[in-house]
């Protein structure tokens, strides 16, 4: 990662959702691995990260980085395509998560995630999907911890699923429903996270969502190592390149990336309580 690119734009964001365990973290696009690179991006005045598990797994990951680092906090919950990892179903796997939240302070777990439905990878497993969905749902509105939802080619039936737990909170992930649907989440108290895929060229229909959401619904993230903001299409992603995808929010909504950057920092602190 060349410290030139990270010198050259502002870095004072909140990364709502990234993956600093992943392994491409810790190869030859980054040899120097994912905590200098933190280290770096704190220095540069990145405000805060939510590290998101995937699995049980990836849970023990994120808690150890959040422990490293003041300003990184944990996600701990079963991604729609790791019902089974590392030889554990998902309800063990769950009931491990919900081990580690009963001590959510120590582990600074500020959310439930990701959880929810991919129908894009799979459609055979709908049912197994919906069940460790609902599951974690659960254990979230248990222990009062806001959920982050990812929801890819399966908007009808994550919609209806949440609809169903009108006490849960959260954040649906790198949005990509309609501008109607996030108006009815919305008015349900649910917030709407933007990835670098609003800064792609041909992003029209999100870029009208990125419109229409408002100031305190709205939040930033970069989904890394995935989800690289034009012109960074591909590569590795990371914190230090929020500013491209505050850049093309800002212009969405005619407001300035200062202002991108204030709101999603106070939406940051009040869904996750940090
Ligand atoms: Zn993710």
């Amino acid at each position: 990662m060349s410290f030139e690119e990270i010198n050259s734009v502002s870095c004072e964001f909140f990364d709502s959702h990234a993956h600093y365990y992943d392994e491409r973290f810790f190869g030859e696009e980054n040899p120097e691995g994912a905590e200098a690179l933190l280290s770096t991006l704190f220095e540069r005045g990145l405000l805060g990260v939510v590290n998101v598990s995937a699995s049980y797994a990836d849970a023990l990951k994120v808690i150890e980085q959040a422990k490293h680092f003041e300003r990184v906090y944990a996600a701990v919950g079963v991604h729609p395509e790791e019902l089974e990892n590392g030889g554990l179903g998902y309800i063990e796997q769950i009931e491990r998560i919900r081990a580690l939240a009963q001590s959510r302070d120590e582990n600074k777990i500020a959310a439930i995630g990701e959880i929810g439905l991919d129908y894009y990878w799979r459609q055979d497993n709908k049912a197994a999907q919906a069940d460790c969905f609902v599951r974690q749902l659960e254990l979230a509105c248990e222990i009062g911890l806001p959920v982050i939802i990812h929801d890819r080619e399966a908007h009808g039936d994550c919609f209806e699923t949440v609809l169903c737990y009108p006490e849960a909170r959260g954040v649906f992930h790198s949005y990509s429903g309609s501008a109607d649907m996030a108006r009815e989440l919305i008015k349900r108290g649910w917030y709407i996270s933007f990835s670098g895929v609003v800064s792609f060229k041909n992003a029209v229909k999100i870029k009208e969502v990125a419109a229409v959401v408002p100031d305190d619904r709205i939040l930033i993230e970069t989904d890394a190592p995935y989800l690289a903001p034009h012109p960074f299409r591909g590569s590795l992603n990371h914190s230090g390149r929020l500013f491209y995808t505050a850049s093309a929010l800002a212009d969405a909504r005619g407001t300035t990336v200062d202002n991108i950057s204030a709101i999603t920092y106070r939406n940051a602190k009040s869904l996750f309580g940090i």
